[in-house]
């Protein structure tokens, strides 16, 4: 053992708590839902889950991942490729495919392992990936796992020329695209988030999709926070935009709206899938997602290709909470998803009026998270609410309530 190895971390970990950037966890002693019960009993109305449809504790689901134990056993103690394929991993796949409308799904423990293994299978040093500056940290990480040529662009800018965003200069991606190593690079893949989880903006896929067909490049977008519930019928950001089925590959997970467990795929075009079976890495070397989640995940696509029920309720529960709020006199970051950030940037100390804030909406019984800089920009300090079809109109009343009182003792209304 270390001993400077350890001595160091404890000076960091130290260092983290006295300039308040320490990530404490609050402990929920009930299943996710609108309503939960953190320690010592309280109640409070949860607006910080990724669950947007309230399928996480939903009976059906539940019901539905029991009965695969039963039927297909705890788990597969294989990775794919050898002995841990059973025909409901085959289904999913094929469910999936037809929810997104693409040729092919491949299965991931987690949406995380799918950006992991979806761009050094295809990319070499020859090639040239090009990313949002926003971009989830997976997508990051995945990226840095191959060896392409990197060019990042400003957040959400299609354009040419440089642009400035969050204190930030990058070109816009059709100056990227155009530039002479982009042009010259084997293939070109641009990556990005479909909806970008800080802000709650999405990425204009159809531009996207458009300058990828000028410059012959492959689209990948993450859709972690829009599969299920954005679009229409809940198809993810390519139906908002109106070119579903066009993107060439679509990671997404299972753990948000889905049902909210666990586990991820990459879907996408025939080729694309059939090659990362081959070369993937989270794929190829890591256990075969448990029966139960297909199961329960399964439910879901039945539950979602039945009504979009749900995705009109969170829809509904959004457009309202950003309305009222705006009228109470918060600023809010334009949007229509139900991830609404609630900006503290221009008063004195965001950081710690963020933080404060949401520790007294707690005291109020509403439970929501302040973020500051690292994890945002500088002077871009929030609070992010997530709404969810299991809100009720009396669950988001009450928190708007809570907002105006914590808002009044803070002298920002
Ligand atoms: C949550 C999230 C992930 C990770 O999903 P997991 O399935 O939990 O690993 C990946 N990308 C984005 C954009 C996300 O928001």
């Amino acid at each position: 053992m270390s001993k400077k190895l350890m001595a160091d971390l404890r000076g960091k970990l130290e260092e983290l708590k006295e300039e308040g950037l320490y990530k404490k966890e609050r402990i929920i002693e009930s299943e996710q839902g609108p309503e939960i019960e953190v320690s010592g009993g309280k109640k409070v109305l949860n607006f910080c889950a990724n669950n947007y449809l309230g399928l996480s504790s939903h009976p059906e689901v539940l019901k539905a991942a029991k009965e695969m134990i039963d039927h297909r056993g705890y788990g597969l103690s294989s990775v794919r490729f050898i002995c841990g394929t059973q025909d409901i991993h085959r289904d999913l796949e094929k469910r999936m495919s037809d929810f997104l409308g693409t040729d092919d799904t491949i299965l991931y423990a987690a949406c995380f392992d799918a950006n992991g293994g979806v761009f050094d299978p295809f990319l070499d040093r020859e090639c040239a990936i090009i990313a949002d500056q926003l971009n989830h940290a997976s997508i990051i990480d995945g990226v840095r796992l191959c060896k392409a040529k990197r060019f990042i662009y400003s957040h959400c800018n299609m354009g040419k020329g440089e642009h400035e965003f969050d204190g930030k200069t990058l070109p816009g991606l059709e100056e990227v695209l155009s530039s002479p190593e982009a042009r010259e690079a084997k293939y070109r893949m641009i990556c990005t988030d479909g909806v970008f989880s800080m802000n709650g903006d999405m990425a204009p896929i159809n531009d996207i999709v458009d300058l990828a067909d000028r410059y012959d490049a492959i689209v990948m977008v993450d859709d972690a926070h829009a599969t299920g519930f954005v679009g229409e019928t809940g198809r993810g950001t390519p139906e908002y935009f109106g070119v579903h089925g066009e993107v060439d590959l679509v990671t997404t997970t299972f753990g948000k709206a889905l049902g909210g467990a666990s586990g991820g795929c990459t879907t996408g075009k025939q080729e694309l899938i059939d090659w990362l079976r081959q070369a993937s890495r989270p794929y190829l070397f890591s256990n075969t997602l448990a029966p139960s989640v297909v199961g329960g995940t399964l439910k879901v696509l039945d539950l979602l290709s039945k009504t979009t029920d749900l995705r009109d309720r969170v829809e509904k529960n959004q457009k309202y909470f950003r309305r009222r709020m705006a009228e109470e006199g918060f600023e809010i970051l334009e949007g229509d998803h139900p991830i609404v950030p609630i900006m503290f940037g221009k008063y004195p100390n965001d950081a710690a009026l963020a933080q404060q804030f949401a520790d007294d909406l707690l005291k109020e019984g509403i439970y929501v998270i302040g973020f500051f800089y690292p994890v945002v920009a500088r002077g871009q300090s929030r609070i992010r609410v997530q709404l969810s079809a299991a809100h009720t109109m009396e669950h988001i009343d009450k928190a708007i309530e809570a907002f105006v009182k914590v808002g009044k003792k803070h002298g920002i209304l």
